[in-house]
């Protein structure tokens, strides 16, 4: 029986898209467990996502599903912060539509580069 793709099991999820190079992605990690791109609309100077190539909803689902894969994206998203903004940034999991989490499937966002307000609005 031929595999079902991950894309065809999740229709709707833009990230494994560009996971699966179906929708267009500025690309700037790519391994086994993780895919790091550049936002669409970064909100600081440095804004990258990171993103597992298997869908978890959120980042307690992943931790709690694979922690490994958890680790490997804290670690890429430390390895671009070094590269891009001297190892200081903010890494934001937003879980749930009222915090502002759009896109269900689980990412990191590397912010850096400027100054940031605490807390955050
Ligand atoms: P959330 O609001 O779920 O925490 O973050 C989703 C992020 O995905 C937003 O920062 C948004 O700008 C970004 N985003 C939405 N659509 C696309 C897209 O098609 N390509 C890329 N590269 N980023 C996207």
């Amino acid at each position: 029986m031929a595999e079902v793709s991950r894309v065809e099991r999740a229709p709707d999820d833009l990230f494994l898209k560009i996971v699966a190079g179906e929708i267009p992605a500025t690309i700037v990690h790519s391994d086994e467990q993780v895919v790091a791109f550049e936002d669409v609309a970064p909100r600081a100077p440095v804004h990258v996502l990171v993103v597992p190539r298997e869908r978890y909803e959120n980042v307690a689902e992943l931790a709690a599903a694979a922690p490994q894969v958890l680790a490997r994206l804290v670690q890429v998203a430390q390895q671009i912060a070094d590269e891009r903004c001297g190892g200081e940034y903010r890494l934001v999991f937003n879980t749930g539509t009222a915090v502002g989490q759009s896109v269900f499937h689980v990412h990191g966002h590397v912010l850096g580069g400027r100054d940031f307000e605490w807390p955050p609005g």
